[in-house]
């Protein structure tokens, strides 16, 4: 697959985004939604940063140095609660929600009302951050935590299909291993929601041999991470003499796109970091690096001067402002 470089880019999902919250229901208007993909030939270069979905997903706030660390997509992963969700609907659109409407303005883009859930849009993030804890360990190689995937799994799998005996099975024996659906089953059970209860089965289980377990945790976690993957697969799109890979941008909100910028990571067997700043996930371009972002960097140089140079300091202060302490 070639990298879409510069020519053509996801557009944003608007261009002007409003919610409105009313108990569990987000109603999301847009302004400006382009049916994509764009050439970048056809835009301002002025007005790119507003139009390229990835770009505005990276620039966070005010920062805009080095726009290629950014979170990105991880700061999904990272809502992990309603203000945080509800902020990321406002920034960037509805993750997916029921089209109520869709008017065509004379500039050429649609204005669109999206019908958002927010228990739906709750357990989209605890998937979608599911995914990305199998992904950061799966990336690890060697180092991954089978107990790390296994927590991720408990989140991927669904409330009714989660056995309290799996967290800890005391049989002997474990049961048979199904093997993978085809046909008319497989449409009923998906792949990920199968392997993770059989990951979580092994796991707890006594009959297996605990040097087995982790190799089995990951086999399970792999097809799960495929299986997710594959439900938000990418489409072709041909582009001057070549074809390129795109998520689709449909009316309904911007979860294809958010897998598939996962998925790019995924398959770049990219680490994924935790800031130690404020604890959110970033993509890891650059070994050892400690911080999300250019703000967070310099907070925990701040504190690493600090740890070192505290005494130093204060004896400087004392001097300065003798009597205090
Ligand atoms: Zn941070």
């Amino acid at each position: 697959m070639k990298e879409q470089g510069n020519r053509v880019v996801s557009p944003v999902w608007a261009q002007r985004i409003d919610v409105k919250v009313e108990e569990d229901s987000l109603w999301v208007t847009g302004w400006g939604h382009i049916y994509g993909p764009l050439s970048t030939g056809e835009i301002d270069r002025k007005n790119l940063s507003n139009l390229d979905f990835f770009r505005r997903l990276r620039l966070r706030q005010s920062e805009v140095r080095r726009p290629e660390e950014r979170s990105g997509v991880y700061q999904y992963a990272d809502a992990t609660d309603d203000e945080k969700l509800i902020d990321f609907v406002k920034r960037f659109g509805p993750v997916w929600g029921r089209v109520l409407s869709r008017n065509p303005e004379s500039n050429g883009t649609t204005t669109l009302m999206v019908l958002e859930n927010l228990i739906q849009l709750r357990r989209g993030q605890e998937i979608f951050a599911g995914a990305v804890k199998i992904i950061r360990e799966l990336n690890r190689n060697a180092k991954a935590d089978p107990a790390e995937i296994v927590s991720a799994l408990k989140i991927i799998l669904p409330p009714n299909m989660r056995n309290p005996s799996c967290e800890a099975n005391m049989e002997d024996t474990p049961k048979v291993i199904p093997p993978i659906p085809t046909g008319v089953d497989f449409v009923g059970n998906g792949i990920a929601e199968r392997f993770s209860a059989l990951a979580l089965e092994l796991w707890g289980s006594k009959g297996v041999p605990e040097s087995d377990k982790k190799p089995a945790v990951i086999i399970c976690a792999r097809q799960v991470l495929c299986d997710l993957l594959n439900r938000h697969a990418p489409v072709l799109v041909p582009v001057e003499n070549e074809v390129i890979e795109l998520p689709v941008m449909p009316n309904e909100g911007i979860m294809e796109a958010l897998y598939f910028q996962l998925r790019l990571d995924f398959l770049a067997q990219r680490l994924i970091g935790t800031c130690l700043n404020c604890g959110g996930h970033f993509p890891v371009f650059r070994r050892g690096t400690k911080g999300c972002s250019t703000a967070c960097r310099t907070a925990l140089r701040n504190q690493k001067y600090w740890k070192t140079h505290k005494k130093a300091v204060n004896r400087n202060r004392r001097k300065k402002h003798p009597g205090r302490k």
